[in-house]
């Protein structure tokens, strides 16, 4: 029985320099016997004077350690074998300037200083570090207030956005009566009250193709708190040609990921990782699916404790790895990232050299643009699409008793929030199995939650022939602002 064992980098000049080996054995103990007898050298590497694993060679199957069961673990064919050394020292600090502490700051940050990984050195190459956040939301408020109150010197934030009601189930730098503030005000006030010394820089814009690189030159480590793909994209290609470490994170309902890209380091990027996004359509944001608040805590928490590490130069970053978090199973999970030596903005011969046109990339028109706030599908009010009807001509439409179909494409969770009276429910992910319901000699009228999912629906229909279908621009959020205040929005 033939398996595949998978050698690390650190030990493949024992192993023939290849990356991987093919063995024989119904156990763990069997095949890694095999692979000594083929390769002895890799003998003292693997087992110590007794025999024994050693503490620092980690063996997985299937993304499992073993440890638990020991060598005896049975392996079948198609397993997956892995051997992970620890690796030592990690990577060099990110920061080389160091900013002398005052006796307040030692009196502050007290807790780090007496930490041996931290001391003084650690601390002073916090205080000198300038970090921007890219977005102040469910993952930038975590990012920011710990950041803060760990020392960090300067920290600039890109945000345009305001602090909206629907906001403080999860974004924690923003309270109550800041509803309506902008959210660069809103997260001043709150990190200047942490630590009056910071030094904070408010970008009171989109970040695009034009400033990405305008944006982060000046910084010396990017954090990622944004949940569209076009911004990702940008992040990610702005950060590999600047060479600067991009800590991502992202959540979405229960669950959370989170790695470190930073090929200059050693590390994948994200394009390595996947190369292109999926179709628009294909992963619905958090504003359509929802997202469990305190995600946000643990997954921002993760990438701030990563930016930490780098800053320092101590333990062992998250490069080349995606962690992933699920609430419901309470389980972290790890996975391997690896370089790809090909990949378009990393690898050898990059083909993406300057930045590009991301909308255009990930398929999405202008008007449903992602924002930065890492919570919303933002619908900028460019004027309506050919499709596109207001909420003011859908209300004459119903005062007028004209006939057509208002069909809702919301998920049944939301229909249970609110909806437009006489409205036929047929959620998006539904339609390619039951868009024949629909008659295609009357006019459709489909309205989502804010116009995103309804303009893909008519899109869709009128790829099946369907000629008479139109959009609800701004969805049923714009009907209970503009045309109902009866209806909660959310
Ligand atoms: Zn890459």
């Amino acid at each position: 029985m033939a398996i595949t064992i998978t050698v690390p980098t650190a030990l493949r000049r024992f192993a023939g320099n290849q990356p991987s080996v093919e063995v024989a054995g119904h156990t763990i103990q069997e095949i890694l016997k095999d692979l000594i007898r083929q390769h002895p050298q890799l003998g003292q590497h693997l087992y110590d004077k007794d025999g024994k694993l050693r503490n620092f060679v980690r063996i997985y199957v299937n993304d499992e350690d073993i440890r638990a069961t020991g060598d005896h673990t049975p392996v079948k064919e198609g397993d997956e074998i892995a051997i992970v050394p620890s690796i030592a020292g990690g990577v060099e600090p990110i920061i080389k300037d160091r900013a002398k502490l005052t006796n307040d700051d030692i009196k502050r940050y007290s807790r780090h200083l007496i930490l041996p990984e931290v001391g003084m050195e650690g601390q002073e190459r916090i205080k000198a570090a300038k970090v921007l956040l890219i977005g102040s939301g469910g993952l930038g408020s975590p990012l920011a207030l710990y950041l803060t109150a760990a020392g960090v010197g300067t920290i600039g934030m890109v945000e345009f956005d305001t602090v909206d009601f629907s906001n403080l189930q999860r974004q924690i730098l923003h309270f109550t009566p800041d509803v309506g503030k902008h959210k660069l005000q809103s997260a001043e006030e709150k990190l200047k009250a942490i630590n009056p010394n910071l030094k904070f820089i408010p970008h009171k814009t989109k970040i695009t193709s034009d400033n990405a690189l305008d944006l982060i030159k000046d910084y010396d480590l990017v954090i990622d708190g944004t949940d569209n793909f076009p911004t990702r994209y940008l992040v990610n290609d702005a950060c590999v040609m600047l060479k600067k470490p991009n800590v991502y994170g992202s959540i979405f309902r229960f669950e959370g990921m989170a790695s470190v890209f930073a090929p200059h380091l050693g590390g994948p990027c994200y394009r390595c990782w996947y190369p292109e996004p999926p179709p628009p359509g294909m992963v619905p944001s958090c504003a359509e699916g929802g997202v469990l608040g305190v995600i946000c805590g643990i997954i921002g928490n993760i990438q701030a404790n990563e930016a930490v590490k780098l800053i320092i130069g101590k333990g062992k970053p998250l490069m080349g790895r995606l962690l992933r978090f699920d609430a419901m199973d309470m389980s972290f999970r790890e996975y391997k990232i690896p370089k790809d030596p090909n990949c378009p903005v990393c690898g050898k011969n990059p083909t993406i050299t300057k930045l590009i046109d991301y909308l255009e990339f990930c398929g999405i028109g202008r008007g449903e643009a992602g924002g930065t706030s890492g919570d919303s599908i933002v619908e900028e009010d460019e004027g309506l699409g050919p499709d596109d009807i207001s909420v003011e001509t859908l209300k004459k439409m119903r005062d007028a008793k004209q006939d057509f179909i208002l069909v809702d494409v919301r998920n049944p969770d939301e229909f249970q929030i609110s909806q437009i009276e006489g409205s036929v429910k047929l959620p998006l992910p539904d339609l390619p199995q039951r868009f024949q319901e629909l008659p295609k000699d009357k006019l459709l009228v489909v309205h989502c939650k804010m116009g995103g999912r309804s303009a893909r629906a008519v899109n869709f229909l009128k790829q099946q022939g369907y000629s008479q279908v139109k959009n609800v621009a701004g969805g049923i959020n714009a009907w209970a602002e503009r045309i109902d205040p009866d209806i909660p929005q959310y």
